[in-house]
């Protein structure tokens, strides 16, 4: 055989190996807090109602449950609103007694007692993304960003997918 040729697969095959490692390795999505029953997701004017279901049926399938999505404000909800001027005004994060996770399209700021989630507050950008209103709801459901997140990752912070769902099962 052409060694040549071997070289070439025997490269293929490495690198096939480690797109698998790479794609089955396992991601750890640190988290702070659950809600104590399916938070509500109370949503503003701008917001889409399809956008916005279309986040929560891709974490349901991960077994994260929600209650109603609302047009009418509510106690002990998700809250999410497109307000740009304050979502500029909140970054970088500068608010004591919440986790505030801050991206170019979104923020979110949750409140804890003890080890339950009481409110979460969703700034956008604009109310019809999707992807950006997923990955927000993943914060305001306790989930951080994971340390070396891989590109894809519904938790990276700039370069995220619905394609990966490592580390994010209820
Ligand atoms: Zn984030």
């Amino acid at each position: 055989m052409d060694p040549l040729l071997i070289g070439g697969l025997v490269v293929s095959a490495l690198t096939a190996a480690g797109i698998a490692i790479a794609r089955y390795r396992k991601v750890k999505v640190p988290r702070d807090g659950r809600w104590k029953k399916p938070p509500v997701v109370a949503i503003g004017p701008d917001v889409s109602m399809t956008a916005v279901r279309k986040a929560t049926d891709w974490w349901a399938e991960l077994g994260h449950r929600f209650g109603p999505i609302t047009r009418s404000p509510a106690h002990d909800s998700i809250v999410i609103l497109v307000d740009p001027a304050r979502l500029d005004a909140l970054r970088p994060p500068v608010v004591r007694g919440a986790e505030v996770y801050g991206e170019g399209h979104g923020l979110t700021r949750t409140h804890r007692e003890g080890e339950f989630l009481v409110s979460a507050e969703i700034l956008l950008q604009n109310g019809d993304d999707a992807l950006v209103i997923a990955h927000e709801l993943g914060h305001a459901i306790g989930f951080h960003h994971p340390r070396f997140c891989p590109t894809g990752h519904m938790m990276h912070p700039s370069a995220g997918s619905w394609d990966d769902h490592r580390g994010l099962e209820a």
